[in-house]
């Protein structure tokens, strides 16, 4: 026997049966993001690897363990794309959409791929909902504070309540330079007592230890008194206000000054989402503010800030009763009785689609009983029955599936709409 090819592993495939989940939340997105004006960028699932070791840093987990690399023969190398926001960035610089709006307010929405160990809410493929903003002028308080609200609006509004808002912030690329210098001096003595992975984050990137999931780690980021010392004045007055911004918005968040993100490009403000009922990957999504990535890949020196929603995760810590219930999407089932009425139902089918109805048929002469029993299955509002009787008087007959009525139609009545919505409100 040969060897069956499954779905590669950390990849799922999204089942018709799930697929409702899935565009109810697109949809709940969208209409989200619209109503805080952000319009839609697609880019390509695989980009320069130069691109996210230049955007991500050399020693974040994502560009050192998990980027996945396509063969390439080219001089240059590529990636598929881990996460978005370097994507987008690439493509706000490359079509110079700083000349046609002091302000750009960019979502997207499709896979990503990280080659990581795959387990519970941690794939190889996943999906996320992302949003950025991204201009000259997009520095104030409000923004960062309408960026939060926006990502806790398509949680709330998909049915998510039980979920906890993180925030934080880093302040300025010389304040976090100070903070990485605090960070070291409460670390020096322990440093023996960290994780391998933490010995080599100490000098590489000292701020990926406070993400550390070690239990030792942990425990060791938990006695340093962590405070806002860092912080200029100015970066202090800033985070003030996200914070007064986001009360008057009246968007719950905890502050928690060891969350810092383990990419290189945050500055300021910097945020989470989890939900404890997802375990041990809790996390719904994250974003903060990145100042100086646009510079750094190459562009003018705008500011920006972001976020990036797990979809996969946001299902999973869906309770059962936001879930939208199976509904099927279509109007007619055809049944034919014989050979020639099912020629006369294969043609009339052409007529109901062109009217904007969905319609599928029996391809195989049964009994009615049997046929009635696959458009009861099909979920279909209508059958169409078509035999001898009715195919000598040029009529069909059309049985209401889910009240029971049914009526006789002429087939030289079309347009039908019409007449089977009103074999639908004279059976209520
Ligand atoms: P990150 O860019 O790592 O902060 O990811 C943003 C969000 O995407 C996370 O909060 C998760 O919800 C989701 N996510 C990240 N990595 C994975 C993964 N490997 N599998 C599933 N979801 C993920």
């Amino acid at each position: 026997m040969k060897k069956k090819i499954i779905v590669p592993r950390g990849t799922a495939d999204i089942l018709p049966e799930h697929i409702y989940h899935w565009q109810h939340l697109e949809r709940t997105a969208r209409e989200c993001l619209r109503c805080y004006g952000f319009c839609e960028m697609r880019t390509p699932i695989f980009e320069e690897t130069a691109l996210f070791r230049r955007s991500l840093g050399q020693t974040s987990d994502v560009v050192n363990k998990q980027l996945l690399e396509l063969a390439s023969e080219k001089e240059s190398k590529l990636a598929l794309r881990p996460e978005g926001t370097a994507s987008v960035v690439r493509s706000y610089i490359e079509n110079n959409l700083h000349r046609s709006e002091a302000i750009s307010r960019l979502f997207y929405l499709g896979p990503m791929f990280r080659g990581e160990r795959p387990q519970k809410g941690r794939l190889r493929q996943f999906h996320q909902i992302g949003a950025e903003v991204i201009g000259p002028a997009c520095v104030h308080p409000y923004i960062d504070a309408e960026l939060i609200a926006l990502s806790v609006s398509i949680l709330k509004d998909i049915g998510l309540m039980g979920f906890q808002l993180k925030l934080n912030t880093l302040g300025s690329p010389e304040d976090k330079d100070r903070f990485a210098i605090l960070l070291r001096k409460n670390l020096e003595g322990q440093r023996a007592a960290l994780c391998e992975d933490c010995q080599n984050r100490f000098d590489r990137n000292v701020f990926r230890i406070l993400d550390c999931k070690h239990r030792e780690c942990r425990a060791i980021v938990a006695q340093i008194e962590m405070g806002h010392r860092y912080l200029s004045p100015e970066s202090a007055d800033y985070y003030a206000q996200v914070k007064e911004a986001l009360m008057q918005l009246g968007v719950d968040f905890e502050e928690c000054p060891q969350l810092v993100r383990g990419l290189d490009y945050y500055t300021h403000t910097v945020f989470e989402i989890s939900d404890a009922s997802l375990g041990s990957q809790d996390a719904l999504g994250a974003g903060g503010r990145y100042n100086n990535l646009v510079q750094q890949l190459g562009g003018a020196q705008v500011d920006a800030i972001g976020f990036a929603l797990g979809m996969e995760r946001i299902l999973l810590a869906l309770p059962e009763e936001s879930l939208l219930p199976k509904e099927s999407n279509l109007d007619v089932y055809g049944i034919a009785l014989n050979e020639a009425s099912m020629v006369k139902a294969f043609v009339l089918q052409a007529a109901l689609r062109e009217e904007g109805m969905a319609t599928i048929m029996h391809y195989q002469l049964g009994s009615l009983k049997s046929q009635m029993r696959a458009a009861n299955k099909s979920g279909a509002r209508f059958a169409l029955i078509l035999g001898e009787s009715e195919l000598e008087r040029q009529v069909v007959t059309l049985k209401n599936m889910s009240q029971g009525g049914q009526q006789e139609i002429s087939i030289a009545q079309a347009p039908y709409t019409a007449l089977f919505n009103a074999i639908n409100i004279k059976d209520v």
